[in-house]
């Protein structure tokens, strides 16, 4: 969108290191009219020091937007610490059910609300009285589904954690990720989606028969519903990182931990990525 539609428009993006915190300060400009965050970042998970963005931006009149969807409005306060503009994709927990689309987008101010809230109706945008009653419903569950998908996506990460073909566990709620200090001062909690990435001795192919081998993780794109899911990326990249094939996303629904745990154990043995006796 970026590259594309905003840039057809005139509207000049620049792109920052989701770790650089207060040094956003160097990089605003004269021209520079929002500061668009998004903590923990998509795949890769860095936790950015929002306030320090915000305190940045702020000096210069720069309002600061959020996308608030991994935490869904409810283990991080984007209001308390400054932010101006939450956005979120309401298909992940809001929905919670994988059959909803719709978002929102949650301001400060009455000011804020007039700028945007009129740009919506500029837009001719809607949204539709039934997205809206499976909206309201899933908000009736979320909070007992946030729970457990935690419990149950912190069981499932700290086991891979464990295993000898992962290097790293990015969930916010690890040490390994990067950020995490930054999570235990300002988040209050932890969601589903996570990702893993296999030692470099695991080929692509061992990632791909992988993910093929496991039955209860399935290949979907509807994120922070009721079902586990996996997904590769085998061409993801970041400006001094790239994984070759062996990062691999997933999503932990509200089956049993141990049975995908269980999954997971076996899909590694018949990748013959993991001897199954030196699985713990
Ligand atoms: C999932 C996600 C989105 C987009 O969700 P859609 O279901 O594709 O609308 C946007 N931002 C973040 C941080 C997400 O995790």
């Amino acid at each position: 969108m970026a590259d594309g539609l905003l840039k057809r428009m005139g509207i000049d993006i620049e792109t920052y290191d989701p770790l650089i915190g207060a040094g956003i300060a160097g990089r605003i400009r004269p021209n520079t009219a929002l500061a668009w965050t998004e903590s923990p970042g998509s795949v890769t998970r860095e936790v950015q020091d929002v306030p320090a963005i915000v305190a940045a931006a702020h000096a210069r009149g720069v309002p600061v937007a959020l996308d608030n969807t991994y935490m869904a409005g409810v283990y991080f306060d984007a209001f308390a610490h400054g932010v101006g503009i939450s956005m979120q994709a309401l298909t992940k927990y809001v929905g919670g059910h994988s059959d909803l689309l719709l978002g929102s987008v949650s301001v400060n101010s009455k000011a804020m609300f007039e700028r945007v809230g009129s740009a919506f109706a500029d837009l001719g945008m809607g949204a539709s009285p039934d997205d809206c009653s499976l909206a309201l419903r899933g908000l009736q569950t979320l909070g007992q589904r946030l729970e457990r998908l935690q419990a149950s996506t912190l069981a499932v990460a700290r086991w891979l954690h464990l295993q000898d073909c992962i290097a790293t566990v990015l969930h916010p709620a690890l040490p390994s990720c990067p950020g995490h200090e930054l999570w235990k001062r300002d988040f209050t909690g932890a969601t589903s989606v996570f990702s893993v990435v296999f030692q470099e001795s695991v080929t692509a192919e061992q990632v791909n028969a992988f993910i093929d081998a496991l039955r209860m993780f399935r290949i979907g794109m509807s994120w922070g519903g009721t079902s586990s899911l996996v997904m590769p990326y085998p061409d993801l990249a970041r400006p001094n990182r790239h994984y070759r094939g062996r990062l691999v996303r997933l999503n932990v629904g509200l089956e049993a931990p141990e049975d995908l745990i269980a999954d997971l154990r076996q899909a590694m043995a018949r990748a013959a990525i993991q001897e199954p006796a030196a699985v713990a």
